[in-house]
This record gives C-alpha cells, structure tokens and sequence, in this order.
C-alpha cells in the first residue's frame, strides 16, 4: 500500500466514522458521514438493528451492530 492510498483510507474513516448519540426525540442515532440510522425494534440485547432515517422514503441501507460496534453495514443508500 502506498502513503498516499493509506492518507486517503485514514481521511475515509475520519468523515465516515459513526457516532452514537442521541436523537432530540431521545431516540438512539448513528450518525455516519452525511447519514443517521434509527435503532429498529427488532433490535435484542447486545446486537442492533439500524436503519436509515429515510427507511420510511425507501432507502434500504442498514447497520448492524453487536455492543455498539458495527458489524454489518449495507451502505446503499437512495439519496444524497
Ligand atoms: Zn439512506
């Protein structure tokens, strides 16, 4: 790997890095780059199931996450 394409991967998880916080209606959020994901109710102990805030307009792209890390990621979103 070059030192420019490790630059360029460090950059890509810096913007891309997601955030657990806390929505103003007291919801559980990820925040991922320009994207949020909403914590479904399907999600169990330990592992999580999120989707993305504009499930409800027919974005498909999900996160699933096992004690707050993500171990799954479906990245395919239908908006910017
Ligand atoms: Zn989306």
């Amino acid at each position: 790997m070059t030192k420019l394409s490790i630059k360029c991967l460090q950059t890509h998880i810096l913007i891309t890095e997601p955030i657990f916080t806390i929505s103003r209606f007291g919801k559980p959020v990820i925040e991922r780059g320009m994207y949020r994901y909403n914590r479904n109710n399907r999600s169990i102990g330990p592992r999580g199931f999120w989707t993305c805030t504009r499930n409800s307009k027919g974005c498909r792209a999900t996160i699933t996450t096992f004690d707050n890390v993500i171990i799954k990621e479906n990245n395919t979103h239908n908006h910017f």
